[in-house]
């Protein structure tokens, strides 16, 4: 599809804006990129905002008018549950930690001027 083909026949979808984008020759994102290629490849959607139905094609769970959407969500048993979160309270307080130590670094640094010296003759 040609770029005046485009704003003449294709209809204002999801993908348009994005194909228009990528035929001025500016770069797109990776969802900007999907949803131009659909958009191209549904032909503007002049039949209209429908699932193209090709389900061998890779691109398809993220057709934006696909009827297979990506709506696995991760059923979680209770006791998993209960594992995640334990997971993510010990991730935060190292990730905390981290920080706390970092800013102690900087401030001792800062606090002394010849540590820094130190450290660059190190390397
Ligand atoms: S998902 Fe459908 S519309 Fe999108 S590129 Fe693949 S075949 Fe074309």
């Amino acid at each position: 599809m040609e770029h005046n083909d485009i704003e003449k026949y294709g209809i204002t979808a999801s993908g348009k804006r994005e194909l228009l984008k990528y035929l001025s020759g500016e770069r797109l994102t990776r969802k900007e990129a999907m949803l131009a290629k659909c958009y191209e490849c549904m032909n503007g959607y002049t039949d209209g905002k429908v699932d193209c139905q090709v389900e061998s094609c890779p691109l398809y769970p993220y057709m934006p008018f696909g009827i297979c959407k990506i709506t696995k969500r991760r059923k979680l048993t209770p006791e998993e549950r209960v594992e995640v979160g334990k997971r993510l309270k010990k991730a935060r307080a190292i990730k905390k930690r981290v920080n706390q130590t970092e800013a102690n670094i900087i401030e001792s640094r800062a606090r002394n001027p010849l540590l820094n010296v130190r450290i660059s003759n190190e390397a």
